[in-house]
């Protein structure tokens, strides 16, 4: 998991934004205010203990599987 800071590519707009998540999900964002694609400004490991606890299990059940 990934802090990662980004900036509207709209040089007009040049809304700061926050995100945290993996890197391609945050890729992905686009700014709120006018539709743009954001660049990013800076990636920061953001992976409390915790949280990469929380998370695995929870990627680990995310396909469902039945039995035959
Ligand atoms: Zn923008």
């Amino acid at each position: 998991m990934f802090h990662v800071t980004l900036i509207c590519s709209d040089e007009d707009c040049a809304v700061e934004v926050e995100a945290w998540g993996e890197l391609a999900d945050v890729e992905l964002l686009v700014c709120e205010g006018c539709g743009c694609t954001l660049q990013v400004l800076s990636v920061s490991e953001a992976a409390p203990a915790t949280a990469a606890l929380m998370r695995l299990p929870r990627r680990a059940q995310a396909p469902t599987r039945r039995a035959a």
